[in-house]
């Protein structure tokens, strides 16, 4: 290894820039950027996209998105109901106008991916299978491949008319913006290739920064530098090129904290594990949550429970049934990440008999999930002309992916009516780039990035991770401000290592702002996110407004409050008030020393070094020695990024080695050549099982776009009889999704000796409303058979109590629970009321609370009573069950004084769901 790093490159000169130009340069190719880049194309515009990792694989998206966390379906959830819960989650703080686009424009983009091929989850009828995830609104709608979104996105970039207007540049890394000296509109930036060392130069018209959120900020309680609950590669870079650049950033001092598993940089998955019947509870089993979203006043109560002697705080699913918990695993430990079940193997754990400690993250900036962000308008505008931010970087509160996306779309479509610009460069401004890029190459033996960015991080941890105090976020000002000196010392020998250098700037910078801007707002707000021990509470008279921080001409870093803009939306709680801006300036640092105050005046830089920058071949990465794949395989890689029709791909479908085809089945997937389908269905019956696993794959991510031709139905139907279960659930679920399927084939499966085919034949049954043949598979021996069957007798269209009689009586709890809460869909007439009635007496409590739950649909009189005498019941679960069911009968005084007495349930949920009785 060391033959790659023993002498340091010589530094390029600026004269030997590579320059490349286009009317739209979108940095970062993530979430926001690839849509950015995709609208703007549409529209007509010359783009290039730059991405300092592989668009095909870069981002937050890259993996772990399990579902759209704000999904706003017509039917299911309104606009206005969103920016409402929106704008209470954020306590007021909020440019609603920005939060509406994202609730109004959300749905359209969910159909757009759709029609990429992204994969949403669908019920058996084909409508939208969104969940409730929060205690008001149903947002979340789950992506069961959701680990296939960048695959699918990189698709489009490569569709030919998309390639004649997108150039993508991976491994390329801007570390400034580029500004007109004269009006100050951004004009293009200035980067590097992080393999080759090269300098690059843009002339662009429009600047799109889609770089995400500051994840490298806090240093993870793990220490690992990049074991960030963020992707590690968002190191603030946008954060500092906006500042740079003279935008408006806002909020900055509302930081991201999220709940954490224990020594694992993956999440807690509330949004996964609550639909399920997951929770938070405190070491004693209770939950104690009582925020209705998902805030910074939720991270209160946790960091608070964490720290109280109830603490620590777990996710706690070893109530569920095995199966449910395998469902879990199956989206936490593959869509999410596959490390995390080796995890808590390594650690003898398993979600069936432990629950699983939580922690919280470190901190960071995050536009999208809290408010730290660069400001824009509702067309993704900085204050900057021509410069735009979108995704995490920009500041739309909880705007997480969907919101990402249509924010890219936004400043794709706004950018693209610029033209590239044709002006000279700014030298001066290429200079300063060029100097912060190589400054680490004259000092290949100064303190190695690890080192610094270690120190600066673990300051970040020591001073401004809340909660606050003028005190500390004072010494937080002075160590940054110190280290600036130490951080124009590292050294750096490769390509690579500039890269970590020119990172650790963005994070400095990002470090500073987080604790001038918390110093500046002498409030507290946002729960843990802005937690101020010397300014405790709320202050709405003079706060109720945006904190906006931009570097002032002579270079100081300075603050606005902003009053919020007049609401869209009325929020009875908040109320701002217009007025003018008022200028803050600097902020002033709170003496800390015993000598009393001191200047704080950042330390004179030592002059840098006077040899001026020799002209030399860029450095080149020679690849690393690895075994040499096949050369069939090799061709066919090439081949792919071509987008081949499906009779070059032919003769590698049918080759010997099934390597080759498995490899193969993988490029059609990419590619969707026409025929796709009924070639990947012939595949199923392919003798390798990697392949038939390939193909299986493949039909189900695929299934929003391939055409329902006959000849696939057909391969599907053949599929069928193969010997293996995986494939025949594949193929039943295809045939269900794509409408090709009919009752008699999918009752034909419910014989199939595999559990997890007739649970697919199950579902397939509901799609075509085959009640009668799903009445029959009430006899399956399997107990998850069962509890689907009596899911499906729900979820038909005109459901009806009489095919639930043999599962009201089964001889498993589960499959009686099941039934008990199917009665709340299919009605509850009085007979079934009383069987109801009579289940709240059980042993088991799944059967309790599907009792309480059948009593939601009975006549009240009979309801009401019993449901008052389940409130008495020890599991929380029943209680909860019994208040949500009170509530459609509220106007009863019954049920009112029952739901007036349970709001001091000590369970948390139980509670607060009592306390809607009160709205
Ligand atoms: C662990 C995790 C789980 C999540 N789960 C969900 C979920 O289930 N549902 C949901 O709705 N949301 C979820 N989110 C949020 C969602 O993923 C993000 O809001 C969204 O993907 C952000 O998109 P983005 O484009 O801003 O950032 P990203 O997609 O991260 O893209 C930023 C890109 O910029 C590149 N880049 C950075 N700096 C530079 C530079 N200087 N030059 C060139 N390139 C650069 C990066 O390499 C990266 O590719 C999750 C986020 C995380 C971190």
């Amino acid at each position: 290894m060391d033959t790659l790093v023993d002498t340091p490159p010589a530094i390029p000169a600026l004269a030997d820039a590579t320059e490349l130009s286009c009317d739209v340069l979108v940095i970062g190719g993530g979430t926001a950027g690839t849509m950015a880049a995709l609208t703007a194309a549409g529209r007509g515009a010359q783009v290039l996209l730059l991405e300092k990792a592989h668009v095909r694989h870069s981002g937050a998206l890259a993996m772990g998105m399990d579902g759209v966390n704000n999904a706003i379906i017509p039917g299911r959830a309104e606009p206005d109901d969103y920016v409402a819960e929106i704008t209470r989650a954020n306590d007021g703080v909020v440019d609603q106008s920005t939060v509406r686009q994202t609730a109004t424009r959300g749905f359209a983009m969910v159909q757009r991916l759709e029609s990429y091929g992204v994969k949403f989850e669908k019920d058996e009828h084909g409508e939208y299978a969104v969940r409730q995830v929060h205690r008001s609104g149903s947002y979340v709608l789950p992506m069961p491949e959701g680990k296939d979104v960048k695959k699918v996105l990189y698709r489009q970039l490569r569709r030919r008319e998309m390639r004649e207007r997108i150039r993508i540049e991976n491994r390329v890394m801007p570390v400034r913006v580029l500004t007109h000296p004269g009006d100050g509109r951004a004009v293009g930036a200035a980067g590097f290739n992080t393999r080759t060392g090269e300098f690059v130069t843009v002339r662009a018209g429009a600047v799109i920064l889609a770089t995400g959120a500051c994840g490298r900020l806090g240093l993870p309680a793990s220490g690992y530098l990049y074991g960030t609950y963020e992707n590690p590669t968002n190191a603030g870079d946008g954060y500092a090129m906006a500042y740079h650049a003279g935008a408006a950033l806002t909020g900055i001092e509302c930081f991201q904290i999220n709940p954490l598993i224990k020594d694992y940089n993956g999440p807690a998955c509330a949004y996964v594990a609550n639909p399920f019947g997951g929770y938070q509870v405190n070491r004693h089993g209770e939950r104690f949550v009582e925020s209705d979203y998902w805030s910074g006043q939720m991270m209160a109560e946790f960091a608070g429970e964490l720290a109280s002697d109830r603490g620590p705080v777990y996710l706690k699913l070893s109530h569920l049934p095995d199966e449910t918990i395998a469902s879990v695993e199956s989206i936490l430990h593959t869509t999410e990440r596959p490390t995390r079940g080796t995890f808590h193997e390594g650690r003898g754990h398993d979600y069936r008999t432990h629950d699983i400690e939580m922690h919280i993250s470190e901190i960071g900036l995050c536009g999208g999930h809290s408010a730290s962000g660069v400001r824009v308008d509702a067309h993704a505008r900085t204050t900057v002309p021509r410069l735009y931010a979108a995704g995490d970087l920009a500041c739309v509160p909880h705007n997480y992916m969907i919101g990402a996306f249509v924010y890219g779309d936004l400043a794709g479509e706004d950018a693209a009516r610029h033209r590239v610009y044709e002006g000279e460069l700014p030298r001066d401004q290429l200079a300063a780039a060029h100097d912060l890029v190589y400054r680490p190459l004259r000092n290949p033996d100064g303190p190695p990035q690890p080192q610094v960015e270690y120190k600066l991080r673990r300051f970040v941890n020591d001073y401004v991770a809340p909660p606050k105090t003028g005190a500390k976020l004072s010494l937080a000002v002075e160590a940054f401000t110190r280290m600036s000196e130490e951080i124009a010392g590292m050294g750096a020998r490769t390509p690579h290592e500039l890269m970590r250098c020119a990172e650790v700037t963005f994070i400095r910078d990002c470090a500073e702002m987080a604790a001038r801007a918390s110093l500046a707002r002498t409030e507290s707000r946002w729960g843990l996110y802005h937690e101020r021990l010397d300014h405790p509470g709320r202050d709405d008279a003079d706060w109720l407004h945006h904190l906006d921080l931009r570097k002032s001409p002579s270079g100081a870093m300075e603050f606005t409050a902003r009053p919020v803009e007049p609401y869209v939306v009325p929020v009875p709680e908040f109320a701002p008030a217009p007025g003018p801006e008022r200028r803050l300036g600097e902020v002033a640092l709170v003496p800390v020393a015993t000598a009393g105050p001191r200047d704080a005046a950042p330390a004179a830089r030592p002059a840098a070094p006077s040899a001026a920058p020799s002209v030399a071949a860029p450095a080149t990465v020679e690849a690393l020695a690895v075994s040499a794949p096949s050369p069939a395989l090799l061709r066919l890689l090439s081949l792919t990024e071509e987008s081949p029709g499906l009779d070059v791909l032919r003769p590698y479908l049918d080759a010997a080695d099934p390597a080759v085809r498995a490899a193969a089945v993988a490029s059609l997937a990419e590619t969707v050549p026409a025929g796709a389908g009924p070639a990947l269905a012939e595949r199923l019956r392919d003798t390798a099982p990697q392949v038939r696993t390939a193909a299986a794959a493949a039909l189900r991510e695929l299934v929003e776009v391939l055409p329902a031709e006959t000849l696939l139905g057909a391969g599907l139907r053949e599929a069928l009889g193969v010997d293996d279960p995986a494939v025949r659930a594949a193929a039943l679920d295809v045939l269900r999704a794509l409408r090709l399927g009919d009752a008699g084939v999918y009752a034909a499966a419910l014989a199939d000796t595999d559990i997890d085919v007739r649970i697919t034949a199950v579902r397939a049954l509901v799609s075509v409303d085959a009640a009668a043949e799903l009445a029959a598979a009430a006899a399956d021996p399997a107990r998850e058979v069962r509890v689907a069957v009596a899911r499906g007798l729900a979820a038909v269209h005109a459901p009806a109590p009489a095919p639930l009689d043999p599962l009201l009586h089964d001889a498993d709890p589960l499959v009686r629970a099941a039934a008990l809460a199917a009665l709340a869909a299919t009605g509850c007439p009085p007979l079934y009321a009383e069987q109801a009635a009579g289940a709240l007496e059980d042993p088991a409590w799944q059967v309790r609370a599907g009792a309480a739950t059948a009593l939601r649909a009975a006549p009240p009189a009979r309801a009401v009573p019993a449901l008052s005498g389940a409130l008495a019941d020890p599991h929380a679960d029943v209680r909860k069950a019994a208040v949500l069911s009170l509530l459609p009968h509220a106007a009863e005084p019954g049920a009112r004084a029952a739901l007036t007495a349970a709001v001091s349930d000590p369970d948390a949920d139980v509670r607060a769901y009592a306390s809607r009785a009160a709205w």
